[in-house]
């Protein structure tokens, strides 16, 4: 794995899923005039991968698959990630259910994490960075100006999250996106390897009653604060 390089233009945004991570940090990125990088979309690139190869996503084949995929995730300019699988535009396949089902026990492999978390490091230079993910604080950028932990209850994410479906046309059960979430949140925060955890240094921001312009205003005030201290 490569060294880490002081990285110090990164904002680390990390939480389970349907916290708003992406919104968050796509508004934030505009606010503060920076660039993103969607770690979560590498993931779900590679269980693409492992997919179509027709191997198992919690075997051990998995992680060669992976070694052998190209991935390279970029932001359109709307902040919306675009992802590449050995060229092709996966950006919309990555969504579907049968990744996210999977998605877990591929990014729990360490060979396959070691392999991205080299490539995430790879975007940070001297533009500020916002990288969404769940050890982007931890293990991936620990020199990042600001670590945000973005919380929220089950219900209230799993409520956003079935939106989300329904506003993209995606079929959607709010029981079953309930049941996604929390048992993707378990495999994530139980794995051995880089669990999903709130840095001991992150800002803990809870969303469940919070509007997006609050969350952003609280953020922007901290990221103005913390680069200014250090320019
Ligand atoms: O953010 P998103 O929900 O798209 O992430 C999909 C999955 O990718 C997560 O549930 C988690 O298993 C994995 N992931 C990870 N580490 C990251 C980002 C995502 O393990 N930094």
């Amino acid at each position: 794995m490569t060294a880490v390089t002081a990285p110090a233009l990164v904002v680390a945004i990390d939480g389970p899923a349907g916290t708003g991570k992406s919104t968050v940090a796509g508004r934030l990125a505009e606010r503060i005039g920076g660039r993103t990088l969607d770690t979560g979309a590498m993931y779900r690139a590679a269980t693409l991968a492992v997919l179509e190869a027709d191997v198992d996503p919690a075997g051990p084949r998995a992680a060669d698959v992976v070694e052998a995929a190209d991935i390279r995730v970029t932001a359109d300019d709307t902040g919306h990630s675009v992802v590449l699988l050995d060229g092709r535009d996966v950006s919309v396949e990555i969504r579907g259910d049968g990744v996210t089902a999977a998605v877990s026990a591929v990014s729990a492999d360490p060979a396959v994490r070691e392999k991205l978390v080299d490539l995430q490091r790879t975007h940070a230079g001297s533009e500020l960075l916002v990288v969404e993910g769940r050890d982007i604080g931890t293990v991936v950028f620990p020199d990042a100006v600001l670590k945000v932990f973005l919380t929220a209850s089950p219900e209230a994410r799993a409520e956003r999250r079935h939106r989300q479906n329904l506003a993209s046309g995606r079929e959607s059960v709010l029981a079953e996106v309930l049941d996604s979430v929390t048992r993707r949140d378990h495999l994530d925060s139980t794995r051995a390897v880089s669990p999903l955890r709130a840095a001991d240094d992150a800002v803990v921001v809870d969303t469940s009653d919070l509007s997006l312009d609050q969350v952003l205003d609280r953020l922007t005030e901290l990221v103005t604060e913390r680069i200014g201290a250090i320019q």
